[in-house]
């Protein structure tokens, strides 16, 4: 897997239930330009159910099947979608074709969970004028904006590894088509332990590896050219957060406050010298979170519930530690890119799958590693900080308040962003004799922690905070 499939431009609340649903509708419709669809349904399940509506997935696979997708859709269209379909009652789908539809009946909320699946399920069915199905597949959305097919899905299960650092080495990753793959990885490795052996035996550093392997796949200047938009896109989200006020949507009243954290920070009124860098932090991380949940454009690092602690980990860098060049860019990339990997293939980013420990607590141990790396880290040191700040989201569950990415979300990567830069800092202390926990494990025991986790935890907004946490 690249490492752009973890760094992807999408847009919010959800990458599991908004960018993963709306590639699905277009991937079912893409290349059905002779099929005579009179009618779609489509049916969401489990968590995309639960969730969906204030995760916009109906929005979502709307504009999926009118040929949308998360990196492009103009974000008007987007906001808007669902009150045009309901007022004109058609869909013109990709492939051009326009028919009737009927959001109250056509989109079936469906709170069983398939079995044998993915808690997030969608499935559409296209008909004939007769009524006849022509055309059904379903997909699983199975976190970061990743879909699958069930023989994808039971490819991934097979392909999931006994976790142990001394376990058998695979030299393949997971097959399927619906996640591009690089073609001939020169560094084959599944596990935090392999690329410690490859960056010993060859000298490299963990960015390097991952670099090489980009490079059997991409150009230095496309690897370049992508690099630089995920970070422009990092860049301005934060902007648009800072410069926007005013009430998130959903109806739970919660009011933006990244504008005026930054207006605090930045005009000295408040400011406390101890707590200076977590402000910072936080604010980027805020900011981001907000503009996620307002719909807006954001880059999934892993997901987009979880996008605002990579970019505010590097903002906080380039303004307390070092100015950040491209060169340095990439290190933090490449290195974070390694550390989601794992966790992607051994465990699951899916909130639906692990709760919020494979969210935030993912791109907390990713930013970790990445700013390690940017702080001089060696590879083991870089292995320990993403294993600390994991460690410290064990168990942590995802119970989104009336199914929006907002409470606990927005505060939650201001968190995760916080224990990012800590574990980075510790992890500089150590040394491997310390090391009592690997990041192996870490990510074995995240995987076993969320299969344990009562599924009213696992975005489905049926317990937690969700329940009793908020007076509206
Ligand atoms: S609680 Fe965490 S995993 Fe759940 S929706 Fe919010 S950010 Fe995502």
């Amino acid at each position: 897997m690249s490492i752009f499939e973890l760094f992807k431009i999408g847009i919010g609340p959800s990458s599991s239930h908004t960018v993963g649903p709306m590639k699905a509708a277009k991937l079912f419709i893409d290349g059905e330009d002779n099929l005579d669809i009179q009618r779609l349904s489509i049916r969401l399940n489990g968590s995309l159910c639960l969730t969906g509506k204030g995760h916009g997935t109906d929005r979502a696979v709307l504009l999926g099947l009118m040929g949308e997708t998360p990196e492009r859709v103009d974000e008007d269209l987007y906001q808007t979608i669902i009150e045009r379909v309901t007022s004109q009652k058609t869909l013109k789908l990709g492939n051009s074709q326009i028919i009737s539809f009927n959001y109250d009946n056509d989109i079936i909320w469906d709170k069983t969970f398939l079995k044998e699946g993915h808690p997030n399920s969608l499935t559409f069915t296209a008909y004939d004028g007769a009524g006849k199905t022509i055309k059904s597949e379903t997909y699983y959305s199975v976190g970061g904006g990743s879909i699958l097919k069930a023989p994808e899905l039971n490819d991934k299960k097979d392909s999931m590894l006994p976790r142990d650092s001394n376990s058998e080495k695979k030299d393949t990753v997971q097959s399927n088509d619906s996640i591009p793959k690089l073609k001939s990885p020169p560094h084959v490795y599944s596990t935090g332990n392999d690329l410690l052996d490859i960056s010993e035996l060859h000298k490299l550093s963990i960015s390097d590896i991952v670099r090489e392997n980009e490079l059997s796949t991409y150009t230095s200047s496309q690897i370049d050219d992508k690099l630089d938009v995920i970070w422009n896109v990092m860049k301005s989200c934060v902007k648009r957060g800072i410069e926007t006020e005013g009430v998130l949507p959903g109806g739970l009243n919660v009011f933006r406050r990244a504008k005026d954290l930054h207006n605090e920070l930045i005009t000295n009124t408040k400011i406390n010298k101890s707590t200076i860098g977590m402000d910072w932090l936080s604010m980027y991380a805020i900011a981001v979170n907000e503009e996620n949940a307002a719909g807006g454009r954001v880059v999934t690092a892993p997901t987009n519930g979880a996008a605002g602690v990579i970019p505010s980990v590097l903002h906080y860098f380039d303004k307390f530690e070092q100015s950040l060049t491209k060169e340095k860019l990439s290190v933090f990339f490449f290195t974070a890119g390694a550390v989601g990997m794992l966790f992607k293939e051994n465990a699951s980013i899916s909130g639906a799958e692990m709760g919020c420990q494979g969210e935030v607590g993912v791109a907390s141990s990713m930013a970790a590693a990445g700013l390690a790396a940017l702080l001089g880290g060696n590879p083991e040191q870089v292995e320990c900080a993403a294993e600390i700040a994991m460690e410290h989201h064990l168990g942590m569950t995802c119970d989104p308040v009336k199914g929006l990415v907002q409470i606990p979300c927005i505060e939650r990567n201001a968190m995760g962003a916080i224990k990012a830069v800590n574990a980075a800092h510790l992890a500089l202390k150590r040394t491997l004799s310390y090391r009592k926990v690997s990041l192996d494990r870490v990510i074995k025991t995240m995987k076993k922690t969320g299969e344990d986790m009562n599924r009213t935890y696992k975005e489905t907004s049926l317990g937690g905070l969700a329940v009793h946490g908020v007076e509206c």
